[in-house]
């Protein structure tokens, strides 16, 4: 077999076989087939797409290319999230000792940023001291010890992933659906928890860019999951405007700490309890939904939540100091706030913009492996539908210095439009599917 051919047969639209498959796949980990055929193939796995079998073929091909954790020294049933990515989406800080507090061990391996949108890991190294690659022992220990362990995908679990993930970052071919579902439930599988909440992002700021495309990436992610033996819960949020105020690291985990101790924006808070809540469902600590909620509301609102939060983070080494006192998170040195140009209730505040301004800044990669800069980034004041007078603060750019803080500027303006007619902001959770449970909707939110 040839990568060559591979590639070719992928270019001319055609199904690929199991072998095939798997052959490239270990040709990739493997290192005997070069970051350039494997670019070029992913591109034409994004141009031409997969067949569902063709994807499972590669999701298992990925599972197998390292080892398969065993999670049930942690617990009878160990619930996992993911989100398919988007912009500000700090999810993970708060959800993670949330249910951790509320009973429900949280063991998870989190991913960097991709493309515009951030990555927990990103976010959680601008705590001075955290530690996101631990061995397997320590991040079991960690678990074992409070409750939640937050690291890096070791190089054991679906080095497949790793390798490809980071190429597609730089390679223009992150927003496929057999490749990010595939990438998803490989080391969600690897990672060996029984059950799985997908966050599953839809708009302008997420790699599926209408609710049709998301669905459709869900129903492969829970056909995969549950063709394993895995529970899926998939809930459809939307990415159509930054979720939360903050996108940059440091000023997200800001944001979070925050929203840990009650005073986050709402749309975030409100986010985390419904991931939170079907992850308790899944995990088996609450029948319903509703009951989840309550329970976990109650965690939040007595504490519970923060000071696990900040357990979880000494456990890993961060420094508490900052966790305590926020304004010593890394600060950018120049600050500049944005005026809104016109009065109008804000219409579009697109997460893409905002997302890919914040990389420019320095938040995100343009090259594999490139150092990131975890003071900079945006804050966002109105969101849709808010309305806002001429002169009123937009947004504010945090930046490494004036030059970068002006293009950003200019940047931002075009995320912007505003309308004189009041606007509906967009629902925070387009649907909830519950796996072989059938499909809730839920449209009373937001
Ligand atoms: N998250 C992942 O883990 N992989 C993708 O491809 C996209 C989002």
């Amino acid at each position: 077999m040839r990568a060559v051919d591979i590639i070719a047969k992928k270019r001319d639209g055609e199904a690929l076989s199991a072998e095939e498959i798997r052959y490239f796949v270990e040709g990739l980990t493997h290192d005997t087939i070069p970051d350039y055929q494997v670019a070029a193939w992913a591109m034409a796995v994004l141009l031409r797409g997969m067949t569902p079998q063709e994807t499972i073929a590669l999701t298992m091909a990925m599972v197998r290319s390292g080892e398969v954790l065993d999670l049930s020294r942690v617990g009878p049933r160990v619930v996992d999230k993911h989100s398919t990515g988007g912009v500000g989406d700090k999810t993970t800080l708060v959800v993670a000792p949330l249910v951790a507090a509320a009973g429900l061990p949280v063991a998870k391996m989190s991913g960097r940023g991709l493309g515009y949108s951030g990555g927990t890991l990103d976010k959680l190294e601008s705590i001075p001291g955290y530690r996101v690659s631990l061995s397997l022992e320590e991040f079991f220990q960690t678990v074992e010890r409070c409750g939640v362990v937050v690291a890096g995908q070791t190089a054991e679990l679906a080095p497949a992933d790793g390798k490809l993930y980071a190429l597609r970052d730089v390679t223009g071919t992150v927003p496929s659906l057999p490749l990010i579902a595939s990438s998803i439930m490989s080391k969600k599988i690897a990672a060996g928890a029984q059950a799985l909440v997908l966050d599953v992002k839809v708009g302008r700021g997420a790699f599926m860019a209408t609710i049709e495309d998301a669905r459709a990436l869900a129903e492969m992610m829970i056909r995969i999951g549950e063709g394993v033996g895995r529970r899926v819960t998939a809930v459809l949020s939307d990415m159509s405007q930054p979720l939360g105020r903050a996108v940059g690291n440091a000023l997200e985990v800001r944001e979070a700490i925050d929203t840990l101790r009650g005073t986050g924006p709402d749309d975030l808070a409100e986010h985390c309890l419904v991931i939170a809540s079907e992850m308790l469902v899944l995990g088996g600590l609450a029948e319903t939904a509703a009951e989840a909620r309550e329970r976990l509301s109650g965690v939040l609102a007595g504490g519970q939540a923060f000071a696990k939060f900040r357990e979880w983070i000494a456990a890993q080494g961060g420094d508490l100091s900052v966790i305590d006192d926020p304004a010593s998170l890394p600060r950018a040195p120049c600050l500049r706030v944005m005026r809104s140009p016109r009065t109008g209730y804000l219409e579009r505040l697109d997460a893409r913009e905002v997302g890919l301004t914040a990389v420019d800044l320095g938040a995100g990669r343009q090259r594999k492996g490139e150092a990131i800069d975890h003071a900079v980034g945006v804050v966002l004041g109105p969101k849709v539908g808010d309305l806002i007078r001429e002169g009123e603060e937009l947004c504010a750019v945090h930046a490494r210095d004036e030059s970068s803080a002006q293009a950003a500027e200019g940047r931002l303006l075009r995320a912007y439009a505003w309308s004189e007619l009041p606007v509906l902001p967009p629902p925070l959770i387009h649907d909830i599917l519950r796996g072989s449970q059938g499909t809730v909707r839920q449209s009373h939110w937001g």
